[in-house]
């Protein structure tokens, strides 16, 4: 079972790499941030209370992103792999991913690690917010705070999966194409 953590800052470029590696791979996508917005569409409690933390660039409670997921996870025992997108951004998420994971005796493959300059981040995220309608994406101060969260909360990760050599750093500048090629090189070395 190929298991991956697709990882970077925002604006990395995950969701469009997530697409490429899920028709490649066959395996199944678990987007947090997808699932959180399909929540606040649905205007559940859970969407509510989530949208407060993801306007202002804040990261949503720990219990609320895990919970979300052991659900996903628990509801898809037929998939060939997962692929996860936008999580874990916490070390505590990261934990119990492993847990939830290691119960079913399929741990994480590996993390891969989209690199990308601050400049660019900005520059891609204002881009997608005048298409996408994401009101996160369309304020500087917002991305501002999305990035400095992840710099401080996210980051750390890194450590956590490298003490588990499961780390893996790719050069997340130039096309979509070249990018999904460095992916793959890494994926054939897991
Ligand atoms: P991006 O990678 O561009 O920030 P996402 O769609 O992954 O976009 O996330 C959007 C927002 O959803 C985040 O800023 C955060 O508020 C919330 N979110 C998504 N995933 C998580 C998570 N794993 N833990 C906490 N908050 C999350």
């Amino acid at each position: 079972m190929l298991n991956l953590v697709l990882f970077g800052p925002p604006g990395a470029g995950k969701g469009t790499q997530a697409e490429f590696l899920i028709e490649s791979y066959g395996l199944n996508h678990l987007s947090t941030g997808d699932l959180l917005r399909n929540e606040i569409a649905a205007s559940t409690p859970l969407g509510m209370e989530a949208k407060r933390y993801m306007d202002n660039g804040e990261l949503v409670p720990d219990s609320v992103v895990i919970g979300m997921i052991k659900n996903k996870l628990e509801a898809q025992t037929d998939a060939a792999g997962f692929i996860f997108d936008g999580f874990p951004r916490t070390v505590a998420q990261a934990e119990a991913l492993d847990q939830l994971l290691n119960e079913n005796g399929t741990p994480v493959s590996g993390m891969l690690s989209l690199e990308v300059v601050k400049e660019e981040l900005v520059a891609r995220l204002l881009n997608r917010g005048k298409t996408s309608g994401r009101s996160d994406d369309q304020d500087d101060s917002v991305i501002e705070n999305r990035i400095n969260v992840y710099n401080e909360k996210t980051l750390p990760l890194k450590n956590y999966y490298a003490a588990q050599n499961k780390h893996f750093g790719i050069n997340g500048m130039g096309s979509i194409e070249e990018i999904a090629a460095r992916l793959k090189e890494a994926i054939k070395a897991l």
